[in-house]
């Protein structure tokens, strides 16, 4: 009987897996990875550099079981994380907001850091492994891949969310908990692009401007600024992916851009009727030219009802030159919905935790069994939040897992 098998060799289990077979030399520790290879999809956190953490204070920043998180991070928390990659080999460099990152800013040496000192400890990582069931089995447990079963004292599973994962249609660690009596909380995707009405932006598709997207929808409303990018889907950039979970299950909402956060509305209707006078016989089209982007400012004016672009700009009303102001200030936009999971950094939703202990991962419906990461229902914001989760979760799973097995 092997005594640990970690299902899912991402950076949870990756985590657990170090930890684990540090903490109880002697004792045996497999990963079964799906995969061809462990952490590939660490490969593509960061835009390949990977976000690591971030220190700029977990406090607000996680959805979904957040007591349960918290609880967790006071075991294991960001200067934690910190000292476990110095002790990797992964020197780690802050950019901006806190964001934190290998100095090589190379996400492949994470993924190897982690690999090489998981195998140093003495684990066994085991790639192209599905498991397709977990069972009980005499005192211990039963673990079914493609090629045969395995039987464990301890098992975590560790095997992410629905996010970024491509056309996979086997069998999830959901369904793994799920069958020893564990609940699901409908999952969505978050850190996600959303999809709009698409005719009133259809001209500004690929640009990109600095703005505050405000989310509306029935369960509340979210606010970030940042880089915005139109789409001929909708909106993309790194405010607009972090306010996405606010929609929640196949939700639907309004998007309002700020699209010169930097100026007050009164500011922007001064600077409008300045040019109106100034450039009068000019065409409405170029009236907002080297103020705002041409196209983006040829789109405001559109959207604030001022149908003829050929029209002299002198012409405009008081009333139009101030619905222009009002429109660049809050561009409003229908969102229809998300561009799912397989465009999606995380999912949202996941196993309920009220079945696991924070301190040790264990699950209360079957003791031996442990959960980390992505699977249970604890979603961060964009930022480094989702893998401090991973790590935390599985550094405690791993910790738990080997108490009682030195040798
Ligand atoms: C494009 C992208 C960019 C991201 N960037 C960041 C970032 O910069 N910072 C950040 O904090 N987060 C980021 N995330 C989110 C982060 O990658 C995840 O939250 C994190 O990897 C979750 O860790 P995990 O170990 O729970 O799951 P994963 O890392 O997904 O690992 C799960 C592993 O389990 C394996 N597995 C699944 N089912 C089975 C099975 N039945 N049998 C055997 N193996 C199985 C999978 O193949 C996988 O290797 C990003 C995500 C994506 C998609």
């Amino acid at each position: 009987m092997t005594d640990i098998v970690i299902i899912g060799g991402g950076a949870a289990g990756l985590a657990a897996a170090v930890t684990a077979a540090r903490e109880a030399p002697g004792a045996t520790v497999t990963v079964l990875e799906r995969d061809a290879r462990v952490g590939k999809k660490l490969l593509v956190t960061g835009n390949g550099r990977c976000n690591l953490t971030n220190r700029s204070g977990l406090q607000g920043r996680y959805a979904g079981d957040e007591a349960f998180a918290r609880a967790a991070f006071a075991r294991f928390g960001v200067d934690d994380t910190l000292a476990l990659m110095e002790e990797l080999g992964v020197n780690c460099v802050m950019l901006e907001e806190g964001k934190v990152y290998p100095r090589s800013l190379q996400a492949g040496s994470v993924a190897d850091q982690l690999r090489l000192a998981a195998q140093e400890a003495g684990a066994a990582l085991v790639t192209d492994q599905t498991v397709t069931r977990l069972a009980p089995d005499q005192g211990g447990w039963q673990i079914t891949t493609q090629t045969g079963t395995l039987s464990a004292r301890r098992v975590l599973v560790a095997t992410g969310g629905k996010a970024g994962v491509g056309r996979y249609n086997g069998p999830t660690g959901y369904d793994l908990l799920q069958a020893l009596g564990h609940t699901v909380t409908p999952l969505f995707p978050a850190i996600v692009q959303l999809t709009t009405e698409t005719a009133p932006i259809k001209p500004l598709t690929g640009i990109k401007t600095q703005g505050v997207v405000t989310l509306r929808t029935l369960t509340g409303t979210r606010r970030e600024a940042g880089e915005i990018l139109f789409t001929e889907y909708g909106l993309s950039g790194p405010p607009v992916l972090q306010v996405s979970r606010l929609l929640g299950p196949g939700g639907t909402g309004r998007a309002t851009l700020d699209l010169l956060p930097d100026l007050t509305e009164e500011a922007v209707a001064a600077e409008i009727d300045r040019r109106r006078a100034k450039f009068g016989k000019r065409p409405c089209e170029d009236l907002l030219l080297g103020f705002m982007n041409k196209r983006l400012g040829q789109t405001v004016i559109k959207r604030a009802g001022i149908e003829k672009l050929s029209r002299p700009a002198g012409t405009l009303t008081g009333a139009e030159t101030a619905a222009i102001a009002r429109t660049a200030k809050g561009f409003e936009l229908a969102v229809t919905g998300t561009r799912g999971f397989g465009a999606a950094q995380v999912t949202a939703g996941g196993v309920n935790t009220d079945d696991f202990d924070p301190a040790t991962m264990e699950s209360k419906r079957a003791p031996g069994v442990y959960a980390a990461g992505e699977v249970l229902n604890v979603t961060g914001d964009c930022g480094g939040f989702n893998l401090q989760w991973a790590w935390t979760s599985g550094v405690l799973a791993g910790r738990a897992m080997a108490r009682g097995l030195t040798t």
